[in-house]
């Protein structure tokens, strides 16, 4: 694990008020180091600093800013021992959490928004039947809106905050990114790294600081990326419209996955396995809650427990030390200990885990040095239903509910029935049945014998129906969200002094517009 002098602990030369945050080692207990507790004028003075930085960046044109994005691709290949170590120090996750899901995506999409902002944002030439414009150059062209801020979660420091950076950067902005308070270190390890790759000064900095800070940052800036709990995602929006400023929001998810009769129940063991249990549960999109057609249901059952059961977790020491780390946050504890609680008082079975470990001492099951830290067993709850938290509120922890259905009807009613849509997950053999059913169910993605691997495919929308956020990451949109649209029409030089329909209004005239529009938009029938 990192020593606390590996770690970065320098701060970008803003001024500031003089208050610490201490961040801590979830797995350890230990503090590992302390950032700025950045106010309003400090972040007003970086967001003018931004704006300073801004044209120069945009000049950078797309070739030139690849350049700058391909090089902190491979800075971060390079570095990617030290920044795991950041992270998993921050977080408390496994090494395997923080290679795969962090590493693994931010190498990706460097190299992606490189590649693919020319196209995504290159003037489109528009064709149009109106005869008005006939002979016109018809435009629609993407500049950058200008300073993009971007408010991240803890749960991934990479993935989550530096990641929707990336794009706003490549369309040409500047950008200031506010991340959770929990997790600061990584982006400012990321900052130095886009120093080092020549990335200008100012134009991407890292307000670090509290849920102030994030408020702060949304008076100063053009757009606002916010990705966090529904809960604060509604005052960002709130605070985005005062101001009239576009807010793009992620926001939480209570994934359910279908498994039908005629699935494959080995690999959707599997699935429902990791996937419940990954960076100990603490993913937005997962699989949160699980409904099995009645006749696999035991089977299903028996499958998932003995493999939960073989988990280990604890404090991560390196790349295959334990399988569940650590609980990021704190007080996500008592929310996992509170759905737990309410679905046993309401009548559900703990079939493994059920407890919250503290130490290595009290449970940890083969994960050493949990000394100190914050872990929470690896959890198989059934005999649940719609009445308990855990099937309807977000757990963020590593539990798994599975809820016995009668059929697929009753299956898509259920997962259904929930104020999230963020993703969700059908296991069946029959592909276009999956398919079908995967199509009826309200989530912003919906995986057929697969779960969340859509956040792996950058070409793809990713973002959240209902409550599970407005706006998305990722494909086209993901990169146009930080710009404006300006039409463009561009007349030929050799063009008409005037126009027929202006002045002065003369009757025959107008008499010949008016027949003109009947005819072109008036010979159909009337049913
Ligand atoms: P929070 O909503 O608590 O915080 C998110 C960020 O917002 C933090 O940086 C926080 O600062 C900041 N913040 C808090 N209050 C304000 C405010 N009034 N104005 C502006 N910013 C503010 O979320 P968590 O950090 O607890 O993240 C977990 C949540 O994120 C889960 O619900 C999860 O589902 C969701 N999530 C969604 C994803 C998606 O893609 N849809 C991906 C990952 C997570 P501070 O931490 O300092 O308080």
């Amino acid at each position: 694990m990192a020593t606390v002098e590996q770690l970065p602990q320098a701060h970008n030369g803003v001024v500031h008020s003089g208050e610490e945050i201490a961040v801590e080692n979830p797995a350890t207990g230990q503090t590992i180091g302390t950032v700025p507790d950045l106010g309003a004028e400090a972040v007003a003075d970086m967001a003018r600093r931004g704006r300073a930085a801004q044209p120069a960046w945009e000049a950078y044109g797309f070739e030139g800013r690849a350049r700058v994005l391909l090089r902190a691709q491979k800075w971060v290949m390079d570095n990617a021992e030290r920044i795991v170590e950041t992270i998993v120090s921050e977080t408390g996750k496994t090494y395997e959490d923080a290679s795969l899901a962090e590493i693994g995506y931010a190498g990706n999409a460097f190299g992606f928004w490189a590649k693919h902002a020319p196209e995504y944002l290159a003037d489109e030439r528009v064709r149009s039947s109106q005869l008005l414009v006939k002979g016109k150059r018809i435009l629609l062209r993407y500049s950058p809106l200008g300073l993009i801020g971007v408010i991240g979660p803890w749960n991934y420091p990479l993935t989550n905050s530096v990641g929707d950076c990336i794009p706003a950067l490549a369309a040409g902005n500047s950008v200031i990114l506010k991340p959770s308070e929990i997790t600061p270190l990584t982006s400012l390890l990321i900052a130095e790294g886009l120093r080092e790759c020549g990335l200008p000064e100012d134009v991407f900095q890292v307000a670090t600081g509290r849920g102030q800070t994030g408020a702060a940052l949304i008076e100063e800036v053009d757009m606002i990326m916010f990705t966090g709990s529904t809960k604060t995602g509604r005052k960002v929006a709130q605070a985005a419209a005062a101001r009239l400023i576009p807010a793009s929001l992620e926001l939480g998810g209570k994934d359910p996955m279908i498994v039908l009769s005629d699935a494959d129940l080995e690999r959707a063991a599997n699935f429902a396995t990791y996937y419940s249990m990954q960076n100990a549960g603490q993913t937005c999109i997962s699989i949160e809650r699980a409904y099995v057609e009645a006749p696999v249901y035991d089977e299903f059952v028996a499958k998932v427990s003995d493999k939960v059961r073989a988990l280990r977790v604890g404090a991560p020491r390196g790349f295959g030390s334990v399988e569940v780390g650590a609980i990021t946050f704190p007080p996500q504890l008592d929310t996992i200990e509170a759905h737990v609680a309410d679905a046993i008082d309401k009548g559900a079975r703990v079939l493994v885990g059920g407890h919250a470990v503290q130490s290595a001492g009290d449970g940890a099951r083969g994960g050493e040095g949990a000394e100190g830290g914050r872990f929470y067993e690896p959890t198989v709850l059934v005999d649940v239903d719609h009445t308990m938290k855990c099937m309807t509120e977000e757990t963020f922890g590593p539990t798994l509910p599975i809820m016995k259905v009668a059929d697929a009807e009753e299956a898509v009613r259920l997962a259904n029935d929930s104020p999230y849509g963020l993703g969700a997950s059908v296991f069946s053999r029959d592909t276009a049945r999956g398919e079908s059913i995967a199509r009826r169910i309200e989530a912003g993605a919906a995986n057929v014998n697969d779960a969340l691997i859509n956040i792996m495919v950058l070409e793809l929308p990713m973002g959240g129906a209902k409550a599970s956020g407005l706006g998305s990451r990722h494909g086209a949109g993901g990169i146009r969200k930080y710009c404006s649209q300006q039409a463009i029409v561009v007349t030929p030089k050799l063009a008409l002094k005037k126009e027929p329909f202006m002045y002065p209004y003369r009757q025959r005239n107008s008499r010949m517009l008016a027949g003109l529009f009947k005819l072109l938009y008036g010979r159909g029938k009337r049913d």
